[in-house]
């Protein structure tokens, strides 16, 4: 087998680190972001071929057929992956990340060459392998739960019980405790410690995430990005490899600056949100909802649309499911072509991945100038004749502004109700994601248009051509 020298796979990682910052670089717009996945691609695949035929590496051709599977499922998965679906995928694999931290710690711990290790650099090895575990299990049960939460084989209502914020300090007490008494053993004595703490942070992590609800999940998904990236950087420290630890730094940081992002834009605490929702709780009994649900159908709505001068869409989830942006910019055009102003409301919420909305309506060539944000739309509520909601739910539920018993309130909202009209385009009268009913549906403008979001949109195109 071929052995790369010590300097060339040094300069190797450098490349590689320069490709994965140009890489993170130009994902942060949509013009360049395929040039930044082919950068991350290059630099992966640069760090792999370092790594594998480095120095002191044994074993090589079973690595190198432990890959080649790997790659095949995972480029089967990906292909198979619907859009909506991409979160849950993100949640899983964040979990191995979590996983292969936890299995470095304990084999670096237990690898004969580190038992000789002396001094100071000894305790220092000790520590990397602790936090590094304790980061890791977090990780990999946190995102299991994520996982769970997000294909709806959790429930996504937030699990809160009367002292759980006592618990878990007195839990991470004992990490510690037992962290203490581990770097004092000689040899593998320490293992004891190690498996109970693994089982402990490995609790923490499902209590954490099983404290959340649905409505805050965007944060939890980009925050476990972050956990996954320092449990990478804490094994690139175990193992003594300086691409990982950067690696990891990269992915911890970029997932933290995401995640208090997602907070400001959800009016959520970032510390709150880490520590499991820590005192920011629903405060008293749900206000009752009042009025009446009333219904049009597809002729009827198309009628109004025809005399509306001002028409705002706001997508949702259920757009991506249905895969409703086709046929909803075909109707926009033909909306546009009889003079009426149409534009587009995103929530930095709606559907399940940052920026989910604006990616599906730029596949469906919706120019950018019709897609406002959130607060760029707000103010021009009272001044639209039709609100069309099509397949959003949470992004437009008025309890976040007006129920403190609600889990989504001081969320911002897009406040569809003060539009003349607003059609509300679901299948059903079910709650959003996360599980809180919408008083929207019984305002006195409101009105559903039942159905699945593409055949509703399908059907009043044939009423407005
Ligand atoms: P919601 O999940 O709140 O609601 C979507 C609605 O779409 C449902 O009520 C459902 O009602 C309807 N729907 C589903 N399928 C169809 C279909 N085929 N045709 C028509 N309607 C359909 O979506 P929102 O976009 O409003 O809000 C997103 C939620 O997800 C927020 O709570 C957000 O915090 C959370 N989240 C967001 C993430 C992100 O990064 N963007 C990540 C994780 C969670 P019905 O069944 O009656 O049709």
């Amino acid at each position: 087998m071929i052995v790369i020298a010590k300097e060339i796979q040094t300069a190797a990682y450098l490349f590689a680190s320069i490709l994965f910052i140009l890489s993170l670089g130009s994902l942060s717009s949509q013009e360049s972001a395929k040039r930044g996945v082919f950068y991350g691609i290059i630099g992966m695949a640069i760090a792999i071929i370092a790594t594998v035929f480095g120095q002191g590496v044994a074993g090589q051709t079973y690595i190198i057929v432990a890959i080649a599977i790997a790659s095949v499922i995972g480029l089967m998965l990906a292909r198979k992956v619907e859009m909506t679906s991409m979160p849950q995928l993100v949640a899983i694999l964040h979990s191995f990340v979590g996983l292969a931290a936890v299995l470095v710690g304990f084999g670096s711990y237990m690898d004969p060459h580190t038992q000789t290790i002396e001094g100071a650099a000894h305790s220092i090895h000790l520590v990397e392998v602790f936090i590094g575990i304790f980061i890791g299990a977090i990780t990999f049960t946190g995102s299991i739960i994520a996982w769970g939460k997000l294909e709806g084989k959790v429930r996504s209502k937030a699990l809160v019980y009367p002292g759980r914020h006592a618990v878990n300090i007195i839990l991470l007490v004992a990490c510690i405790v037992l962290g203490v008494l581990f770097a004092q053993q000689e040899g593998t004595a320490g293992l004891p410690y190690l498996y109970i703490m693994t089982g402990i942070s490995s609790f923490i992590g499902i209590m954490l995430v099983m404290a959340i609800g649905g409505g805050d999940m965007p944060v939890v998904v980009s925050m476990l990005n972050s956990y996954s990236g320092w449990a990478a950087s804490a094994a690139g420290f175990m193992l003594g490899n300086d691409l990982l630890i950067v690696t990891g730094a990269l992915v911890g940081s970029s997932g933290a600056i995401l995640s208090i992002h997602m907070c400001h834009a959800m009016n959520r605490s970032f510390v709150s949100v880490i520590l499991g929702g820590f005192g920011n709780g629903p405060v008293g009994v749900a206000k009752a909802i009042e009025g009446e649900v009333t219904s049009l159908n597809h002729e009827e709505v198309a009628a109004l649309l025809k005399e509306a001068k001002s028409i705002v869409i706001v997508p949702g989830y259920g757009m991506a499911v249905a895969k409703a942006q086709y046929p909803i910019y075909d109707m926009v055009q033909t909306l546009q072509k009889a003079g009426k102003k149409v534009r587009f409301a995103i929530h930095p919420v709606a559907g399940r991945l940052p920026g989910h909305m604006n990616v599906l309506l730029a596949e469906a060539n919706v120019p950018y100038d019709i897609v406002l944000e959130m607060d760029e739309i707000n103010e021009d509520m009272p001044t639209t004749d039709v609100v069309m909601v099509i397949g959003a739910n949470d992004v437009v539920n008025p309890s976040a502004q007006d129920d403190p018993a609600s889990s989504i309130y001081g969320m911002p909202v897009i406040e569809v109700w003060k539009a003349e009209k607003v059609i509300i385009m679901k299948r059903s009268m079910s709650a959003g994601y996360s599980g809180e009913d919408n008083p929207l549906f019984y305002k006195p403008n409101s009105e559903m248009l039942y159905g699945d979001a593409k055949m509703s949109v399908e059907k009043l195109l044939t009423f407005l051509k």
